[in-house]
């Protein structure tokens, strides 16, 4: 895969299947183009030939889907009342540029069938498991949801932060802990990977 950054615009290729490239762009909502589909599909391809490595890496390809555009709100909401309770994006939703959400969603998924288990067991009241469940889930996300509102800001990366991530790629395990980090397997208070401009 490939990610591209210009100003607080990121370009990224991921291969996927039957030989085809995923192509997203990311963009901050002042740049966004006016409503209707013909407007955004212009925006993404004028914002793919703007720039020069991404138009070479697609020279000769074809578009074989409409783009599709979506407005990410970053919301947290309270996770559980009587007879309902949240886990993963419906209790809460952050931008996907942190790349969290799966991680998220599956622990969420874990922790809520130990509190449900214990509700409907009798080996704790529903509320009191689905408080716990909620206490869990916060004290679990803010820090992440914190570190993904920043990122998603879209700011251009400044030059400690590049040469940290240099340094990084250079070093396998530094490279592991930075994505261990980057997926929301470890918080970024842990982080292992070489820097603190981060
Ligand atoms: C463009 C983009 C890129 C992303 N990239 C990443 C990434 O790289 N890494 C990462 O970890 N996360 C990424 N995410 C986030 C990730 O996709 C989500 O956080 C994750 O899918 C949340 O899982 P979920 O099970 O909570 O919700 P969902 O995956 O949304 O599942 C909820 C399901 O419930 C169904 N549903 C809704 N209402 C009803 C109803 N009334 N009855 C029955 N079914 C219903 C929906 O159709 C859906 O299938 C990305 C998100 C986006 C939009």
């Amino acid at each position: 895969m490939r990610v591209v950054f210009r100003g607080r615009r990121g370009i990224s290729l991921w291969p996927t299947n039957d030989a085809l490239t995923v192509v997203s762009l990311v963009f901050p909502p002042e740049e966004a183009p006016g409503p209707g589909r013909s407007a955004q599909a212009g925006f993404y391809a004028s914002s793919l030939r703007e720039v020069p490595e991404v138009e070479q890496a697609l020279a000769g390809a074809e578009l074989v889907s409409t783009p599709r555009a979506a407005a990410v709100r970053n919301a947290r909401r309270r996770a559980h009342g009587p007879g309902w309770v949240l886990a993963g994006d419906a209790g809460h939703h952050k931008d996907p540029v942190s790349a969290q959400g799966i991680s998220d969603a599956f622990a969420d998924a874990a922790v809520l069938a130990d509190a449900l288990h214990a509700g409907l067991s009798g080996s704790a009241g529903l509320d009191e498991a689905l408080a716990g469940y909620t206490a869990t889930r916060d004290a679990q996300r803010l820090e992440a949801f914190a570190y993904t509102c920043e990122q998603a800001e879209l700011r251009p990366f400044g030059a400690d932060f590049l040469n940290d991530l240099a340094r990084t790629a250079a070093d396998e395990q530094a490279a592991q802990a930075f994505l261990n980090t980057f997926v929301g397997c470890d918080a970024p208070s842990d982080a292992g990977w070489l820097g603190d401009s981060h």
